[in-house]
């Protein structure tokens, strides 16, 4: 089927209700039919809901409908984007590991890397940018993985994934992105030799401002049993959970298999089964929704770059763009709503325009209906040194738009009257 399909039947077959929404099983736990019913299950022998921090016939729709969009063998969804980021990390590292990055990551994301995992013994090597070269030249035998946003946020940079998933399998190890601004219905990180994709549900798939929530989809891929050494977790007896050899006992989505039986059984950041009903709402309306966000960015971006109170503009739509070669080969040559620009006058003039916006949504997020506005070096990157900001591709006058779905007109003229004051 092809993804708009997916995206609104993928995962969900009517029970004898035949009721047509998915329903929301809010429940905590699902009842044994037997005591070797409750065994089997417990066991994994076969398929089957028993405790709902773990899993919910709800989210299992939603874990169903993602996994067939990223085209994987498996997904987990949990409680928001960054439990799928810190969840994937934590599925594949332990103590004394390191990991590449390209540096050019959402804030929280940085800082998590940078300052938190530091204190479980786990490194976070930053590369100098998102080329190959340099993700593979910090590669080393203690390497759990590589990790990268497909597409930046903001920095807006279109990744070389086949390049990078090159390099990191030469080395032998995984490559893992965070596929949120894209989505999978404008690019695929597995098709390009991704083995784990992550997304925060919060942003376009949601769609609506309303709703948290995360995902790890296994491509089922990465041979975990090839390097035992590197890859202890998935190849030793796992004592907390039933002693089971993660790559050998699932061979097919031994990483989805690992998250949710140590990280999620054990941590908890579970994704509550109405908002798996709220995202699946936002999910049968992706497609639609991202074509018009699409039209609009565009519309907005040429307004701005031919606008002389804009210094400099950024957006991926643009044919000079650094990226728009990748953008041609990953994303079919379309693109997500995100822009970022200066205004003339620099930081002060920025912050003049943000206060004086007055349709746009003064706030942190990206991808909802409504348009929004954000300075990401003093709110989302707010944690970030000089330094760290000019890797992430953020100057300190950066403004970053989410362009959403009113009427394009009444956009561009909040955007003039904004621009009029923070120049006057
Ligand atoms: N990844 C990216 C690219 C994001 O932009 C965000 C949030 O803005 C996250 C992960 C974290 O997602 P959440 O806010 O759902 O935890």
């Amino acid at each position: 089927m092809h993804d708009e399909t997916i995206a609104i039947h993928g995962g969900y077959q009517a029970d004898g209700t035949r009721s047509v929404a998915v329903p929301i099983y809010q429940t905590v736990a699902n009842d044994f039919i037997d005591a070797d019913h409750a065994n089997a299950i417990m066991d994994l022998e076969i398929p089957g809901f028993h405790y709902n921090r773990i899993n919910n016939p709800t989210n299992d729709v939603l874990e169903k409908r993602l996994a067939a969009l990223e085209d994987g063998t498996a997904a987990l969804v949990v409680a928001s984007g960054m439990a799928a980021v810190s969840y994937a990390i934590l599925t594949v590292a332990v103590a004394g590991s390191n990991f590449v990055v390209a540096p050019q990551l959402y804030g929280a994301t940085y800082t998590y890397f940078a300052h938190v995992l530091s204190t479980l013994g786990i490194e976070a090597r930053f590369a100098v940018d998102d080329q190959a070269d340099s993700i593979a030249a910090l590669i080393d035998n203690r390497t759990c993985c590589v990790f990268l946003e497909t597409i930046g946020n903001p920095a807006g940079n279109v990744v070389d994934l086949e390049a990078v998933a090159g390099v990191a399998h030469r080395a032998g190890v995984p490559l893992i992105v965070d596929n949120t601004v894209a989505t999978p219905l404008m690019l695929k990180p597995i098709h390009h030799g991704a083995d784990v994709v992550v997304h925060s549900l919060t942003k376009f798939v949601g769609g609506h401002g309303t709703t948290l929530g995360g995902a790890i989809i296994d491509s089922g891929n990465f041979p975990w049993s090839e390097n035992a050494k590197r890859f202890p977790t998935f190849n030793e007896p796992e004592p907390a959970f039933h002693n089971a050899v993660f790559a050998r006992d699932f061979p097919e989505r031994a990483f989805v298999v690992r998250a949710r039986s140590i990280q999620l059984r054990n941590t908890g950041a579970t994704l509550s089964p109405f908002n798996v009903f709220l995202l699946l709402q936002g999910l049968e309306t992706l497609a639609v929704r991202l074509e018009r966000h699409e039209a609009n960015a565009r519309a907005v971006a040429a307004y701005l770059a031919a606008d002389a109170r804009v210094q400099w503009v950024n957006f991926a739509g643009f044919p000079d763009n650094p990226y728009h070669h990748l953008v041609q080969r990953y994303l079919n040559g379309r693109v997500p709503s995100i822009i970022t620009f200066g205004v003339v006058g620099g930081y002060d003039a920025g912050l003049a325009f943000f206060d004086s916006l007055q349709l746009f949504k003064r706030l942190l997020n990206l991808g909802d209906a409504k348009s929004l506005v954000i300075h990401p070096a003093s709110t989302t990157h707010r944690q970030l040194s000089s330094s760290e900001l000019a890797a992430a591709g953020i100057r300190p006058e950066t403004i970053r738009l989410s362009i959403g779905l009113e009427h394009v007109d009444d956009l561009i003229d909040d955007i003039d009257q904004a621009l009029s004051k923070a120049t006057a």
